[in-house]
Formats: C-alpha cells, structure tokens, sequence
C-alpha cells in the first residue's frame, strides 16, 4: 500500500497519509481541524514536499464522523423557541427530523442524532408550554370575564 502527502485545507501544512484514507475524513495532526483526505493529482501544481516535512500520522482517526448541520440548526431553533419565542419551534421540529433523515441516509458518516433528537424534545416541550400558559392565562382571565358579564 502506498503513500502520499497532502496539504491541509486549513492550516496549509503537509500531512502524510496511505492511499486507501483518500477521500476520507480526518482531523489534522496540526491544527485540529477536520480535512478531507485528498490524494493529490500526479504531476499537479500542488507538490509534496520533501519528505522531512511530512508528519507521520499514525493511526489517523478516518472514520471521524462530521456532526449534521442541521441537527445544530435544529438545537439553536428548538433553544430559542424554549427561552425565548415558542413560535420558532415548528422550525426546530422540522430541521430535527430532516436531521435524523440525514444521519440516517449518510450510512455513519454523520453524527448528530443527540443533538436531533434533543431538540426535537425540546421544542415539544416549548410548545406544551405555550399551550399551558395559554390555558392558564385563560383560566385566570376567567374570575374576571365572569365580573365583566355578571
Ligand atoms: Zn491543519
């Protein structure tokens, strides 16, 4: 099995790595970062470097899985709709279980299904609430609609 080396997408440095993680996911030994894995082209603009640069990277983590957006999106929705404004919940519930379809169509690549499912719990939660105040406000409001009529 072969090697290369490829420059990281975010810090620029130069990464050694075996021919069967091209295309995959990693972090970078360097800077933390998750970088795809690409072999470079032969004889393209984007030439190793001399060997002694090149950090061995064993065991790189190649199966990191890259968390789903839109479970974060969902969690932002879902925490907003429960300390500020349940209105945005149905935003939430909807990027949640668009997140969950998502994780489960990319075969393990992404993670996220916590964060989905919690915000999906969440902005039930908000909107049980608002439906509770509403009620509450409505028994309250009752003594004294009942003064207004009698
Ligand atoms: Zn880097």
């Amino acid at each position: 099995m072969g090697t290369f080396s490829f420059k990281c997408t975010n810090c620029g440095k130069l990464i050694g790595a075996r021919d069967e993680w091209n295309g995959k996911q990693s972090v970078c030994p360097y800077c933390g970062k998750t970088v795809l894995i690409v072999k470079p082209v032969e004889g393209g603009g984007e030439a190793a470097g001399p060997p002694d640069q090149v950090q061995e990277w064993p065991g790189a983590p190649v199966n990191v899985r890259v968390s789903s957006e839109l479970a974060t999106k969902a969690l932002y929705y879902a925490l907003f709709s429960f300390f500020c404004c349940a209105f945005v919940s149905p935003f939430a519930l909807l990027y949640g279980f668009r997140a969950l379809e998502e994780i489960k169509n990319s075969e393990g690549r992404l993670s996220g299904r916590g964060t989905a499912i919690t915000a999906i719990i969440l902005a039930i939660i908000s909107i049980l609430a608002m439906c509770g105040n509403m009620v509450f406000s409505i028994f309250k409001l009752q003594p004294q609609i009942n003064q207004l009529t009698f």
